[in-house]
């Protein structure tokens, strides 16, 4: 019977409006005090939020831009990337990252990802490179780092850069460094849904370089050295006051909600040990994962989501389509000739399950349940 305590209603995929409710007099009062500060883009607020975002990361500079995208595109812009040039990375990614990458007018060389975390295979890296090549840019997928320390042995071999896509991995770590760290520029995205989102557009380069981090500012606002007075080719990708407001709310709570997702993951991880058909997502043993996605793998996808769709819990698919197979992508990217075959058999195989530090314990057991159920 259906119970007035909302005990059986559906489970959503994602539920950002827990998030709101709960932070609400603390974003209005932010809000408030931003509209009253006269000041509505790259002020005292961003100022504020990059420096602490930054040192969060554990790095020297951040620069506040105006989306994930924009990030590493811009990142690649400082690096000097354009036409004509290739940027390692993979397939199973969201498109943003190819997006960037094809904005600087450069190609994406996509590479095959391990079979176990499903990011990028550092053994696949030395055959991708060609004289064309300017950068290495993994992406942390689900918020699980890449394997980095032989991607940047590669990149150092080749005498070439490696950015970290960072937007699914705040507070992620890679033997005890945190992600965005160890790329010579990082790129985050603050995008509603991820683990540190704000209620709109946003994101951070972050670097230990200040060389690079006065280029990004310029290349931020128009080349601005000072306004009006433009020293490089630039374009318009700012941060705005009250997403960084609002940001550096949430970031207070960023650890927290990490910690809540790992137990979360602990959990469904505890009861997919005994199931013959739904494996859990592999945890390297060289990092911190943030569960910025639960992504398990089995073979009959479809029945596992019908299965728990009629339990009332919502999964997703990340991502059904590689890059390389989608039309607004694949005639611009590389691929190697013997194709990706762990990205291809990995998009078939992958569901999402609920993953949000608001995520109830009721909510949590049902899940849990449900899983057990579609295994019986
Ligand atoms: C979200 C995301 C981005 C892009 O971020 P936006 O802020 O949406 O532009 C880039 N790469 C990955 C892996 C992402 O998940």
């Amino acid at each position: 019977m259906a119970n007035i305590t909302g005990t059986d209603a559906v489970i959503p995929f994602n539920a950002l409006s827990r998030r709101i409710a709960e932070a609400r007099p603390e974003l209005l009062a932010a809000f408030n005090a931003t509209v009253e500060g006269g000041n509505w883009i790259l002020g005292p607020r961003v100022s504020e939020f990059e420096a602490a975002f930054a040192r969060y990361c554990g790095v020297a500079h951040g620069v506040g831009v105006a989306s994930g995208t924009d990030a590493i595109w811009i990142a690649l812009e400082a690096l000097g990337v354009g036409a004509g040039d290739e940027v390692i990375t993979v397939a199973n990614t969201c498109v943003p990252t190819i997006s960037a990458i094809l904005k600087c007018g450069a190609t994406p060389a996509l590479i095959d990802v391990l079979p176990g975390t499903l990011n990028m295979d550092p053994g696949k890296v030395k055959a991708a490179i060609s004289p064309k090549t300017r950068c290495v840019l993994p992406v942390h997928l689900y918020g699980q780092c890449a394997d980095l320390a032989p991607l940047q042995a590669l990149a150092d071999e080749a005498g070439i850069p490696l950015v970290e896509d960072c937007a699914q991995a705040h507070g992620s770590e890679y033997r005890g460094k945190r992600a965005g760290s160890m790329g010579r520029l990082s790129a985050f995205s603050f995008y509603p849904t991820k683990n540190l989102g704000a209620l709109g557009d946003g994101g951070m380069v972050v670097t230990d370089d200040a060389r690079l981090a006065d280029k990004l500012r310029l290349l931020r606002q128009y080349g601005y050295q000072e306004r009006n007075h433009s020293v490089l080719r630039g374009f318009n990708s700012r941060l705005d006051e009250i997403q960084a407001a609002w940001l550096l709310r949430f970031l207070t709570r960023l650890d927290g909600g990490n910690a809540r997702r790992r137990a979360i993951a602990a959990a469904y991880t505890s009861v997919l040990a005994g199931s013959r058909t739904v494996s859990a997502p592999v945890a390297a043993d060289y990092g911190r994962h943030n569960y910025h996605l639960y992504v398990v793998r089995t073979k009959d996808r479809d029945g596992l989501a019908a299965g728990l769709r009629r339990s009332g819990v919502e999964t997703a698919v990340h991502y059904p389509v590689p890059i390389h197979l989608q039309k607004g992508c694949a005639e611009f990217c590389r691929v190697p000739p013997q194709g990706l075959p762990e990205t291809e058999k990995a998009c078939a195989e992958v569901l999402s399950l609920p993953m949000y530090p608001e995520l109830r314990d009721d909510e949590v057991a049902r899940i849990c349940r449900a899983l057990q159920a579609v295994d019986a």
